[in-house]
């Protein structure tokens, strides 16, 4: 962490002369700031972003564009999905806690319907196609998915399974470089940039402005030259998470330490710092998103097995979870165990990236041939693989409940898959917000003048994940913080 004292606030007194001034100040022009730039403009704001790279975009342009949404959307209506807010809810409340904020949650399933239905009219392009095969995005350009495990164990006996990922249409994708997270960013900021919304770039902001306990601008740095920036009404952060600070990793995510992934380097924490040394709360901290580098055409068609050869999880569910369970509760211990045709008939399958198909690590006549090259303690694979093949040629599996279309017997031969350490992720936790996205003081109290939303704070993820919650509760919230910071302060209407 550069410079502690760096990011103490600066008392308003001090400034003789401010660099610019607007009525709404947004820090972050990624899927945070441009929802929360619109909302404030639209609602008469006169609105300035602040934004350290070159351009708008963030990591959510980067991204595979996955929005978590439900309860009914018209996209979900069309492709013949029955969801309703109250549904979601349950879900979202079992796959995403422990210890979600209860509030939030039900807050964003009400909101849901009303929130796609807005991202349609700011010009998003969904196309009305679903994608039904397990993977971490569609191959095309399909509009809707399965993105949590809505439809597998243990969820799909607590909620009524609805696919909720929904896309924004991208073709020719190319995960990481150009993504459906590109549609989404750039009808919204042509939005943006004709209601007048101003943007200044290579600008980084690094400490608030506040007179009295109400913050009222940022301090910010522009090759190397400071800039006072003054909010009339307020200051939203939405500058991204911590995935790319080793300190605060070491200090509230210790998993995740040297595995950071789908975040960008500008994700350094500094909107949780800023306001953190305004006594602003903090929560879920620890909280991760988890990556993990497997085919999930491959892993629903094999089993999982652990340091122990176990089974651990069910294979068919969320890639995401099974990033969380393999890091979080199996040491980052994982290995496939998949038979030659369940191979094959993977590999025949369409997959939007071919990078998590590699060839097996070791290929075996016998189960018992495979544990040994794997180094696994006699029987202990086999015994695994004796219980599952015995439930599965009833087309079973009591045990963890793989849906009965994935579960086959494991014949031979027989391949292994060395998995360890094949997780990475992002952070979760951050600043704790209340519905209108005011950054929470420690007293319980909103800290007046400053707002946040996206990766900087705690969303509706406390532990759990589900892709499409980050561009989800960020734009979703960022409307909010705009909204909420425009009718703000002493000189708003
Ligand atoms: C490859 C990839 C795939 C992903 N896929 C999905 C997905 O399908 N669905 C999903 O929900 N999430 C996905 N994510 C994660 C998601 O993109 C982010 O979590 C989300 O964009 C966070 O929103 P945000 O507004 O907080 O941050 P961002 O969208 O990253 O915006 C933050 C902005 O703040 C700027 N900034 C940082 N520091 C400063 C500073 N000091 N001053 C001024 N500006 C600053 C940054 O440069 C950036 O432009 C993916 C990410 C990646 C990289």
């Amino acid at each position: 962490m550069s410079d502690t004292l760096g990011v103490r606030p600066q008392p308003a007194s001090e400034i003789d002369e401010w660099d610019y001034e607007a009525d709404v100040v947004i820090a972050g022009y990624g899927i945070a700031g441009v929802t929360a730039a619109i909302e404030a403009s639209e609602a008469g704001a006169d609105v300035l972003v602040l934004e350290r790279t070159g351009g708008w975009g963030g990591a959510a342009a980067l991204s595979g564009g996955f929005i978590y949404l439900g309860g009914g959307t018209p996209l979900q209506k069309a492709l013949g999905f029955e969801d309703t807010p109250e549904n979601m809810e349950k879900f979202m409340r079992a796959a995403l806690g422990p210890g979600v904020d209860e509030a939030k949650v039900h807050d964003y399933c009400q909101g849901s319907v009303e929130h796609f239905n807005w991202l349609v009219a700011q010009g998003v392009p969904f196309k009305e196609e679903f994608w039904g095969e397990p993977g971490w995005e569609p191959p095309h350009d399909e509009g809707l998915m399965y993105s949590g495990g809505e439809n597998a164990a243990p969820f799909n006996e607590i909620a009524t399974p609805a696919p909720r990922g929904h896309l924004p249409q991208m073709e020719n994708k190319r995960t990481g470089e150009k993504g459906g997270g590109y549609m989404l960013m750039k009808p919204l900021s042509d939005v943006a940039e004709k209601l007048g919304v101003r943007a200044e770039y290579d600008v980084r902001i690094q400490r608030l402005i506040v007179d009295g306990d109400r913050v009222v601008g940022v301090v910010a740095k522009r090759y190397g030259k400071l800039l006072t920036v003054r909010a009339r009404r307020g200051v939203v952060l939405a500058t991204g998470s911590f995935a790319y600070e080793q300190q605060m990793i070491e200090g509230y995510a210790p998993r995740l330490i040297g595995r950071p992934a789908a975040a960008i380097e500008e994700h350094d924490g500094i909107g949780i710092r800023v306001a953190q040394a305004l006594g602003a709360q903090l929560a879920h901290m620890d909280a991760t998103e988890v990556a993990f580098m497997g085919d999930p055409q491959m892993m629903a068609r094999g089993i999982m097995v652990n340091g122990r050869g176990q089974r651990y999880i069910a294979e068919d569910t969320y890639p995401g979870r099974i990033g969380q369970a393999t890091l979080i509760q199996q040491e980052n211990q994982a290995y496939l165990v998949i038979d030659e045709a369940a191979l094959e008939e993977a590999l025949g399958t369409e997959t939007a990236t071919r990078f998590f198909r590699q060839p097996p690590t070791w290929a075996a006549e016998t189960v018992e041939e495979l544990e040994t090259e794997m180094g696994l303690p006699a029987g202990a694979l086999q015994s695994t693989v004796e219980v599952y093949n015995r439930h599965a040629e009833a087309g079973t599996d009591p045990l963890l409940k793989k849906k009965p279309e994935w579960v086959k017997p494991i014949g031979t031969p027989v391949a292994g898959f060395d998995m360890r350490n094949y997780t990475a992720g992002f952070t979760l936790g951050g600043l704790r917000t209340d519905l209108d996205s005011r950054v929470v003081h420690v007293s319980g109290e909103p800290i007046p003048g400053l707002y946040a939303a996206g990766r900087c704070t705690s969303g509706v993820c406390a532990g759990g994940y589900a892709s499409g919650t980050s561009l989800g509760d960020g734009s979703f919230y960022g409307r909010r913080a705009g909204r909420a910071a425009a009718h703000d302060g002493p000189e708003s209407n």
